[in-house]
C-alpha cells in the first residue's frame, strides 16, 4: 500500500515537471519567458523536495497541484455547463456561494508554495470574471498559475496584466471546430476566442487550449491537422478535458472553499474524507472513463456521512 502512494506521487511529479519542461521548450525566442521557466523548472525541483520533507515530517501527503475554483461567475451560458449544473456558477448574485476573497486566496497559494505545490489551475465559473483575484494570487511569484477561461474577456487591460505576470497562463477552452464552439457556447464565441489568441501571439505570450474530449470529437482534436493549426494560431499547450457527465443533487461531493477558508491548506490535506480517499486507494480504483470519484459516488457517499455528522 505504502508503495502504491509513493508511486502515485512520483508519477505526479514527474508528470507536471514534464508537461511544463515540453511546453516552455516552445519559447527558447523569447528571452523573459525563458528566463521564466528556467526558474521555474529550478524551483520544481526543489519543491518536490520541500513536499517530501512535509510528508516526513508531519505525515501528510502534499499533491504537486491544486485546481481552484475562484469565480462563481460567468459571461456565457455554454450547454452543459459543469459549474452552472452544480451550482458553482450563478447570474444571480443573491443566489452565488461564498467565494473567498483575494486575500485569503493568497494567503492559500502563499501557504500552498510554502508547502512544495507550485502549480494550481484557476476555474470558475469564469475566472476572468475575477481580476480582483487574479491580481492578489498572481503576486505568489513561486506559483503558475494556469487560468482556465473561455476566452472571451481577454482585451488590452489582460493583455497588459499578462504581460507583467508570466507566471499567469491563459488556458482557452474551445470545442474543436468554430460550428462545434459556437454550438455549445453561443453564437460568434469562436471569432471571439481567436481574437483573444491572435493579441496573444502579437504579444509573444505563453498560452494553451483546453479542449473536451467526447466519443464523437476525439479523433478530430488528436489529430495531426488540428494540433498543426493550434500551434499556428500561437497555442504553445493543449490540456485535453474527458468529459464528465452532470446530475443535480452531487453538489454535497464537492469539497467547499468555505474550508479550506477556515482551515487552510495544511488542514485541509489532513480532513477526514482526504484521509479516507487516500486509505480506500480511490485514486486506484477501477474505472471506465470521466470522473472516478463520480462513478464510485455510492462509496463516496458512504465515507461523506459519517464526516457531515
Ligand atoms: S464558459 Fe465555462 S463556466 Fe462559463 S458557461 Fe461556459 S462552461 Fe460554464
Amino acid at each position: 500500500m505504502e508503495q502504491t502512494r509513493l508511486d502515485l506521487a512520483t508519477y505526479m511529479s514527474g508528470s507536471i515537471s514534464r508537461i511544463m519542461a515540453n511546453a516552455y521548450k516552445n519559447v527558447l525566442s523569447n528571452p523573459r519567458e525563458e528566463k521564466f521557466a528556467f526558474r521555474m523548472q529550478q524551483l520544481f525541483a526543489k519543491s518536490e523536495k520541500r513536499r517530501k520533507k512535509v510528508q516526513e515530517k508531519e505525515g501528510i501527503d502534499v499533491p504537486p497541484f491544486l485546481i481552484s475554483s475562484i469565480s462563481t461567475t460567468c459571461n456565457l451560458h455554454c450547454k452543459g455547463c459543469y459549474a452552472r449544473s452544480n451550482g458553482i456558477a450563478n447570474d444571480q448574485e443573491a443566489e452565488r456561494k461564498a467565494t473567498m476573497t483575494p486575500q485569503q486566496w493568497q494567503q492559500i497559494f502563499t501557504e500552498a508554495a510554502d508547502m512544495g505545490i507550485n502549480f494550481s489551475l484557476l476555474a470558475g465559473g469564469e475566472p476572468m470574471m475575477r481580476k480582483d483575484i487574479l491580481e492578489a494570487v498572481a503576486e505568489v511569484k513561486d506559483m503558475i498559475f494556469p487560468i482556465f477561461t473561455n476566452g472571451t474577456l481577454i482585451g488590452p487591460s489582460y493583455i497588459e496584466f499578462l504581460r507583467k505576470h508570466l507566471n499567469m497562463v491563459p488556458i482557452i477552452s474551445i470545442e474543436g471546430t468554430a460550428m462545434g464552439t459556437d454550438e455549445r457556447r453561443g453564437q460568434g464565441v469562436f471569432k471571439r476566442t481567436m481574437q483573444s489568441m491572435e493579441l496573444l501571439k502579437q504579444e509573444d505570450l505563453f498560452f494553451g487550449t483546453s479542449i473536451t474530449v467526447t466519443t464523437e470529437n476525439y479523433q478530430m482534436v488528436t489529430s495531426s491537422e488540428f494540433i498543426d493549426r493550434l500551434r499556428s494560431y500561437g497555442c504553445k499547450i493543449v490540456f485535453y478535458i474527458e468529459y464528465v457527465p452532470t446530475e443535480a443533487g452531487t453538489e454535497h461531493l464537492a469539497f467547499i472553499d468555505e474550508h479550506v477558508a477556515e482551515m487552510g491548506v495544511r488542514q485541509a490535506l489532513q480532513s477526514p474524507l482526504f484521509r479516507k480517499i487516500r486509505a480506500a486507494r480511490a485514486l486506484g480504483w477501477e474505472h471506465t472513463g470521466g470522473c472516478t470519484l463520480f462513478e464510485h459516488r455510492e462509496e463516496i457517499e458512504e465515507m461523506i456521512s459519517p464526516c457531515l455528522s
